[in-house]
């Protein structure tokens, strides 16, 4: 579904193969998975929720009483009408997750019960596309995609990565390359980073996506150094925006920039959000629906991450030909490329001058001077125009 938007690669890596400090799992695939009563009536069957069956669960066949059967069975108790989100990746077993009601509803001694699945040598598949640029230097976007049927943590990642990548490809100049991935939680971003360990220095910086849209504020997680450019970006984009937003410090917790930003790689990768992981009610059910999450929030997300995208093209260190004292801008025909009346962008002008010493970039100055980027990216263009400035 996702080639039907922008045309990724779709990579298969064999089950066995070593990645970092793991092997990649067999390949579980279901065919069948119900419980029916003793007279054949249908009680839970995974073709009305894929979240009934807990995730990898190996095959079983057979006749269970309702005693050794409950402990195969997860509810939500306080919240009755939601089925569990559950998996059990490292441990063989089986399991049905259900709602409470439908729990309630299970009286009979006995059930007669199916998992029809296997867990065989096969692939783990991820989706990776390249947005090429006139640089040779990355950023990074990644979105988990192993139980996307949950709207809010999954879906909403992949869908504006997805529309992100379909606009890159779609806009004339980019500065940077754009890597766009999409991987299973945790042993994707472990594989990917092993099969790629030897190119990561053209990694500049990137973003997890991740829950986008719930109606939480917008909120940033920082990469773990804190203070990196994508760091400094986001808060610049979030500055000048209206909505309200959130900035929190790196933990280890929550989706792959743990992978990313791990010692051996320390890649700059923070994390775009609404909800936290984990922190939502909602989280890991079958109420992270699509009424959970909303357009308009899909569509701001979408936007602060565009935003933010503009302000790191932006973000260029330039040198300033004149530095000695303050160039004669009228013979250079600076301000006939200026409307001379804008005092702001004068003193954007004169902002730019006094920094481009080749140790401050655009986005230090817009931080010192208070500027947006888009107007000192304006004015930068002009004095490259004019040949006042050039890039560093
Ligand atoms: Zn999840």
């Amino acid at each position: 579904m996702i080639r039907e938007i922008i045309p990724i690669a779709i990579r298969e890596v064999a089950s066995g193969t070593r990645v970092l400090d793991w092997t990649v799992p067999n390949e579980w695939n279901l065919r069948e998975a119900w419980i029916k009563d003793l007279r054949g009536k249908t009680i839970i069957d995974f073709r009305q929720s894929n979240l009934h069956v807990v995730s990898y669960s190996a095959p079983v066949s057979g006749r269970i009483g309702i005693d050794e059967l409950r402990s195969h069975l997860f509810t939500l108790p306080e919240h009755p009408d939601w089925i569990p989100y559950r998996t059990s990746y490292y441990r063989e077993t089986w399991g049905f997750c259900l709602s409470h009601n439908q729990l309630r509803e299970m009286t009979n001694p006995e059930y007669e019960v199916r998992i029809d699945s296997t867990l065989e040598p096969g692939h783990l598949v991820y989706g990776e596309l390249l947005v090429p640029g006139a640089s040779s230097q990355e950023l990074l976007i990644s979105a988990h995609i192993c139980h996307p049927s949950l709207c809010n943590d999954n879906l909403s990642g992949i869908g504006i990565a997805a529309h992100l990548a379909r606009h890159l490809l779609s806009v004339q100049h980019r500065r940077y390359s754009y890597r766009f991935l999409f991987i299973p939680g945790t042993i994707g971003a472990i594989t990917w980073l092993a099969q790629n360990r030897n190119n990561l220095s053209r990694i500049r910086g990137g973003l997890t996506l991740v829950c986008l849209g719930d109606s939480s504020p917008l909120s940033y997680k920082r990469t773990l150094a804190g203070n990196t450019e994508v760091d400094h970006a986001v808060s610049h984009a979030f500055q000048h925006m209206e909505e309200k937003t959130e900035t929190i410090d790196y933990v280890p917790y929550g989706y792959d920039e743990r992978q990313f930003n791990s010692p051996g790689f320390r890649l700059p990768i923070g994390s775009l959000m609404r909800g936290r992981h984990g922190q939502f009610p909602e989280y890991h059910t079958s109420a992270d629906n699509l009424a959970f999450v909303h357009r308009e929030q899909l569509a701001s997300s979408y936007e602060a991450l565009r935003k933010i995208i503009e302000v790191l093209e932006a973000n260029r260190t330039f040198l300033n030909l004149f530095p000695y004292g303050e160039p004669q801008l009228g013979r250079r025909g600076v301000y006939r490329e200026m409307s001379s009346a804008n005092h702001d962008h004068q003193l954007a002008l004169l902002w730019i001058l006094s920094l481009s010493d080749g140790s401050h970039s655009l986005l230090d100055i817009a931080e010192r001077s208070g500027f947006a980027m888009e107007t000192l990216r304006d004015v930068a263009e002009i004095l490259l125009q004019c040949g006042v400035i050039e890039e560093k």
